[in-house]
């Protein structure tokens, strides 16, 4: 193994030949985990385990928790290099070639003055303001400074995306891109794209780090990457998160004064983002059981088509597709439409199908909530304040609409039983960007 390969991470493997070396190399050997009474604590993962869940032959315990990511006991050490930011700058440093819009251009000098001051801060954009982009100045400064970067995000698929972009944004960058899916070996290198939870194989590595979608599960639920996001950055490191949806984790962090918060309400075409209409439909369910639709919605799906707009249903659970499905073939019998959900095996084609013209809707689960985007389209949630929509699902849902510069506005409606919470709370965060845009135009 490379020693380069113990740059900024804690490593489980011993090379007891460089302690043989002249001069030796700057190897530190670290405790993996600390007892505290009948708890164990890892200090990788942060968690703590009772003893007799954790329990190894003769005295010893390894951690239960992050076992995925190889087994931590307290029979290995960890081996660690300081990050060195052994890096050579080659310019340009910034192979992009975009343009950004005015308020794009605000939002990255922000992102960058931050970045530049290693502060802990939040950019709140919403869907579709083009936040990737907004970001490249900041990176590009901070990799022109010899720093180490990683850009991370809860979901393996927003990597993969990234990942790309940010290759050909810095095309004289070493990338490397980490994933529990993937197979490819680990290297040292300027700029890391991962998942979070990859983050948890590091230790003081990054001058800053970028956490993407940090509002996705399950980065919000999950203390564990929360810690490993917090050790991965050198002591004196900045942390930028961005998002659409922040939970209440981070507005009570921006509240208490721990973290700087700028906003991104518009969209790259400089419009707001479409209002949510709430359509009440106690019992919707029953009816739907005795093969009925709540008429509001039956109206409204032929209204969009009638006016030549095509659109997204939502439904909450995967059984809901195949009766919605079959209700629609009678109802809409001119229209070609197809149901898709996450473990579909021909969700790609179907999505790809959507997009090509092929079909005038799609019935679908929470799975397209990111990521996804049609033009000009309409979106409805059938059962909004079911469990399963969480607020910043349902502000990622309304988000689908009005993407697109020939139809940047669009109708959003959501189907509910009653009043809740989750759904209450998405219609204010679209409220209160709106306002916040709407101030910005005037
Ligand atoms: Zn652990």
């Amino acid at each position: 193994m490379d020693l380069s390969e113990y740059y900024g991470r804690r490593v489980l493997v011993d090379q007891p030949e460089w302690r043989r070396a002249k001069p030796a190399p700057p190897v530190e050997v670290l405790p993996t985990m600390a007892r505290h009474g009948q708890m164990i604590r890892c200090l990788r993962c942060g968690q703590e385990t009772a003893c007799r869940v954790a329990a190894l032959p003769n005295d010893e315990f390894y951690c239960p928790r992050c076992i995925n990511l190889g087994r931590v006991a307290t029979l290995n050490k960890f081996y660690h290099v300081p990050e060195p930011n052994q890096f050579t700058v080659t310019s340009p440093v910034l192979t992009w070639t975009g343009q950004l819009s005015p308020l794009q251009e605000e939002a990255a000098n922000t992102v960058d003055a931050g970045m530049t001051a290693h502060r802990h801060q939040l950019l709140w954009a919403v869907t579709g303001a083009g936040k990737t982009e907004m970001m490249f100045r900041g990176i590009a400064h901070a990799l022109a400074r010899g720093e180490r970067l990683a850009v991370a995000s809860p979901r393996v698929d927003v990597c993969l995306e990234l990942y790309p972009r940010l290759q050909t944004a810095f095309q004289n960058t070493s990338l490397v891109l980490l994933h529990g899916r993937q197979e490819l070996p680990y290297h040292y290198a300027q700029l890391t794209v991962c998942t979070t939870h990859q983050l948890l194989r590091f230790y003081h590595a990054f001058d800053n780090l970028i956490i993407d979608e940090v509002d996705a599960f399950p980065f919000a639920a999950n203390d564990a990457l929360l810690f490993a996001s917090r050790q991965a950055v050198k002591k004196a490191g900045g942390c930028l998160y961005l998002t659409a949806t922040p939970g209440s984790a981070l507005l009570r962090q921006v509240r208490r004064g721990h973290l700087a918060v700028s906003y991104l309400p518009l969209r790259y075409h400089g419009h707001l983002l479409p209002r949510i209409h709430l359509h009440l439909a106690p019992g919707w369910r029953r009816r739907l059981q005795r093969g009925h639709l709540p008429a509001s919605l039956l109206s409204q799906l032929r209204q969009s088509l009638a006016d030549g707009y095509r659109f997204l249903l939502f439904v909450p659970h995967v059984a809901d597709l195949a009766v919605v499905g079959s209700i629609l073939r009678t109802a809409l019998p001119r229209h070609p439409f197809t149901t898709v959900h996450a473990a579909d095996p021909d969700r790609l084609a179907k999505v790809q199908g959507m997009r090509n013209g092929k079909y005038d809707f799609l019935v679908t689960t929470t799975i397209l909530e990111r990521g996804v985007t049609f033009p000009e389209i309409d979106v409805f949630v059938l059962g909004a304040d079911e469990p399963v929509f969480s607020s910043s699902a349902l502000v990622q849902i309304a988000g689908r609409a009005g993407r697109s510069l020939s139809r940047p506005t669009g109708t959003v409606g959501f189907w509910i039983a009653g009043q809740c919470r989750r759904v209450r709370s998405a219609v204010r965060q679209v409220d209160f960007m709106n306002r916040k845009g709407r101030a910005l135009k005037r």
